[in-house]
C-alpha cells in the first residue's frame, strides 16, 4: 500500500487519530517507540521529529545523540485496539533513523537493510521475497500478573479445542492481523504444548521485516488481553520443541521468480543453486545474527525438529535448508535454522548478502542430503561435506568475526558493536551457575 502525505492527513481526520507512535528497532530487534500527539503531525511528515539516540542500546555516544526520525509513509497503520479514554485512536509509522546531517544512521538496522537491497538491485534483481513462520508459546500468568513457564494447554500439532485453549487467543490474533492488512495464510497449534504458529503471506524484504515486528506486537498485546503471556524465546522449556522462525525466500525480477526454471534440475534455476551455495557457505557465520541469544543454541539440538547441521534437502525436513515442493511463483528456499529472537532487518541483510555472494562467486551447493542426518555418524557426515552449526553463542560470534561478507551485511560500525555486545552477553551467562550444574556436581564432588 502506498500513502501520500495527504492520504495520511485525511485518514487521521476521518478516523479520529489522536496519537502517533513513531517506531523503529534497535540493533537487537527490540521495537522502540516515541509517541507524539497529533498536533506534531506536520513536523513528523517533514522528517523533523527528533529523539535522543544515546538512550537506546547499541546506538550512539552521548556527544552525538540527536537523531531524526524519517517516517516511511507506506507503513502507516491504525491500531485496532489502542484507543484513549475519549475514543481517539492511535496510529503508527515505522521510521528510518537519520543523523543531524540528514544521512542515514549506520546503526539503524532498517536503513542498513535498504543499503543491502541496493546491492541486490545493482545485480539486476528487483525483490527479495520473504515468508516467515514465527512460532511462539502462550504461558499462564501468576497471581501478580507476571509470566510463568506453566503451559496453558496439553495440545499438539494441529490439535483442536478443547485441548487447544490458546485457540481463542490465536483466532483473535488472526482477526486483528487482518484488520491491520495482513494476509494470514494459516494459523495452527504447533508440536509442543502451548505452542502456536501463524503464517502470513510473503513480502519484499523491508515490508517482511516490518511485518514481523508488527506481528510480535500484536501477539503479545492480544495474549495479555486473554490473561496469557506470549513469548518468542527460542527454548523456554527444556525437553520439548523450541520456537523457530523458518524463513522462506526467493528472488524476483520484474514480477517473475528467478529461482524457477522449467528446464532446470528439479525445476530450479542456476541462480537458485548458486544462491543456495552462498547460504550454505556462510551458514556458520551468519548464525550469530539469525540465532543471536545464549538460549538460541539450546533449540539447535537433535530431536526437536530444529537443524543442527549445515545441509539441504528437497524431500527431508531435517536439514537446515529445505526446498519445498511448490514450483512456479512459489519456488523458494526455506532456511529452518533462524529463530524469532533474530533482528529481522539484520537477519535478512545477512542472508541476502550470503546468497548474492553465492551468485557472484558462482558457488555450487554440496549434494543434497535425502536421508536422516541424525542417523549418520560423524564420519559419514564429514564424507558428505556436512558441517555443524555453531553450538554456542560464543562459537557463533567467533565464526562471524571471520566472515567479511556477513560483517559487510551489517556494515563496519554495527558489526563491531554487535560482536562486542554479544561477547558481553555470553560472558554474563557464563558467570552464572545453573541448576543443572548443582544437580550434577554438588553432591558428586
Ligand atoms: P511449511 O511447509 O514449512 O509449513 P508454510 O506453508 O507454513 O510452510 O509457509 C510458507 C511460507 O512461504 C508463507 O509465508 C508463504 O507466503 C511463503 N512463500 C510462498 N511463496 C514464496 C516465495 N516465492 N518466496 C518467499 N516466500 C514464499
Ligand atoms: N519448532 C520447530 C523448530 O524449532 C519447527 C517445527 C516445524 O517444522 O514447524 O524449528
Ligand atoms: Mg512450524
Ligand atoms: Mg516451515
Amino acid at each position: 500500500k502506498h500513502y501520500t502525505k495527504d492520504d495520511i492527513r485525511q485518514l487521521i481526520q476521518e478516523e479520529n487519530v489522536e496519537f502517533l507512535r513513531l517506531q523503529f528497532s534497535d540493533m537487537f530487534g527490540t521495537i522502540k517507540n516515541v509517541e507524539v500527539p497529533i498536533s506534531q503531525l506536520e513536523k513528523v511528515l517533514d522528517n523533523k521529529a527528533m529523539f535522543d539516540g544515546s538512550s537506546i542500546e547499541g546506538f550512539v555516544r552521548i556527544e552525538e545523540s540527536d537523531m531524526y526520525l524519517f517516517p516511511d509513509l507506506d507503513t502507516f497503520m491504525i491500531f485496532p485496539w489502542a484507543t484513549d479514554s475519549h475514543g481517539g485512536k492511535v496510529a503508527r509509522l515505522i521510521c528510518d533513523i537519520h543523523n543531524v546531517d540528514g544521512e542515514p544512521f549506520v546503526g539503524d538496522p532498517r536503513s542498513n537493510l535498504k543499503r543491502v537491497l541496493k546491492d541486490m538491485e545493482a545485480m539486476g534483481y528487483s525483490n527479495f521475497n520473504l515468508g516467515t513462520e514465527p512460532e511462539f508459546f502462550l504461558f499462564k500468568l501468576d497471581e501478580n500478573g507476571n509470566p510463568t513457564t506453566n503451559l496453558n494447554d496439553k495440545g499438539g500439532y494441529f490439535d483442536l479445542a478443547p485441548l487447544d485453549l490458546g485457540e481463542n487467543t490465536r483466532r483473535e490474533i488472526v482477526l486483528e492481523m487482518e484488520k491491520m492488512g495482513f494476509e494470514v495464510e494459516a494459523a495452527h497449534h504447533e508440536v509442543a504444548p502451548g505452542q502456536h504458529e501463524v503464517d502470513f503471506k510473503y513480502a519484499d524484504a523491508l515490508e517482511a521485516a516490518d511485518n514481523i515486528q508488527t506481528f510480535k506486537l500484536i501477539v503479545k498485546t492480544i495474549a495479555r488481553k486473554h490473561g496469557l503471556y506470549a513469548t518468542f524465546m527460542p527454548k523456554p522449556v527444556a525437553g520439548i520443541n523450541g520456537n523457530g522462525m523458518h524463513v522462506n525466500m526467493s528472488l524476483f525480477t520484474e514480477g517473475k521468480n528467478v529461482f524457477f526454471d522449467e528446464n532446470g534440475e528439479e525445476k530450479l534455476s542456476e541462480t537458485a543453486y548458486k544462491f543456495l551455495g552462498g547460504i550454505l557457505e556462510h551458514a556458520q557465520n551468519y548464525t550469530a545474527i539469525t540465532n543471536p541469544t545464549v538460549n538460541s543454541y539450546k533449540r539447535l539440538t537433535p530431536g526437536y525438529e530444529a537443524p543442527v547441521y549445515v545441509a539441504w534437502s528437497g524431500s527431508n525436513r531435517s536439514p537446515m535448508v529445505r526446498v519445498p515442493a511448490s514450483r512456479g511463483q512459489s519456488t523458494r528456499l526455506e532456511l529452518r535454522s533462524v529463530d524469532p529472537t533474530a533482528n529481522p532487518y539484520l537477519a535478512f541483510a545477512a542472508i541476502l548478502e550470503s546468497g548474492l555472494d553465492g551468485i557472484r562467486r558462482e558457488l555450487t551447493p554440496t549434494d543434497s542430503v535425502d536421508q536422516n542426518i541424525y542417523l549418520m555418524d560423524e564420519k559419514e557426515r564429514r564424507k558428505a561435506g556436512i558441517r555443524d552449526l555453531p553450538d554456542t553463542l560464543l562459537d557463533a560470534i567467533d565464526h562471524l568475526e571471520e566472515d567479511e561478507i556477513v560483517k559487510g551485511a551489517m556494515g563496519p560500525t554495527m558489526s563491531r558493536t554487535f560482536v562486542d555486545a554479544k561477547r558481553l552477553e555470553y560472558r554474563s551467562f557464563r558467570q552464572q551457575v545453573s541448576q543443572w550444574e548443582l544437580d550434577n556436581y554438588l553432591e558428586q564432588y
